[in-house]
């Protein structure tokens, strides 16, 4: 069974611009304490933009997702942008053509090994990092199960992996600068790529 053709991918991203504009204040106002107030509104810039395109326009799930990533990289300022952009370009360049449990896992692989990359993160950190690594550990420990219990167990783990951030102490990105006073906040980058695993989930489970 293919599980991330182009219908399920432009699902996915659907579901994650809704979420990104219900939560655009939550992220600001994350942002607001650690950051510099942005994270929502360029994150609603970014999810806008791939909204605005037509799945009709693409061949399948790769050539559409790249196309995304390319779209963020684009509209999203800040670190975001090319970090969200890295994430979406690696997934779709290591998405098999028929794309099952596992060719989801590699894909995502892929795209949570690329954000780390990109930004010199680790886990602990307090990055999204924070919330993709240990949904992708999550998902591929629960892939026998197939695609929609994988996904659910990932979401579970990235909101767990986000709520983890608040006691962390900021070690890249803006929020380092405040060293020990960035704990005790939760990061915005964890929490809007928890909603990224959760419209995953949602949409391809
Ligand atoms: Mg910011």
């Amino acid at each position: 069974m293919t599980t991330v053709d182009l219908g399920r991918a432009h699902a996915w991203l659907a579901d994650f611009a809704a979420s990104i504009r219900e939560n655009a204040t939550l992220l600001t106002d994350l942002d607001r304490q650690i950051g510099d107030a942005d994270h929502g509104s360029n994150m609603e810039r970014g999810v806008s933009a791939v909204a605005a395109l037509s799945a009709d326009d693409f061949a399948d799930a790769g050539a559409y997702l790249k196309r995304v990533g390319m779209t963020l990289v684009s509209t999203v300022g800040g670190a975001s942008g090319p970090l969200y952009g890295t994430f979406f370009l690696r997934f779709a360049g290591a998405l098999p053509e028929e794309a099952d449990a596992e060719g989801l896992a590699a894909a995502l692989r892929a795209g949570v090994e690329g954000v780390a990359a990109r930004g010199r993160a680790a886990e602990g950190d307090k990055t999204m990092v924070d919330a993709l690594a240990p949904a992708l550990r999550a998902y591929e420990e629960s892939v026998a199960a197939g695609v929609a219990a994988a996904l659910a167990a990932a979401a579970e783990a990235a909101a767990s992996g986000r709520d983890a951030t608040v006691a962390m102490v900021a070690r890249k990105g803006r929020a380092s600068y405040l060293g020990e006073r960035s704990a005790g906040h939760q990061d915005p980058g964890a929490t809007s790529a928890a909603l990224l695993i959760a419209s995953a989930a949602r949409a391809m489970g």
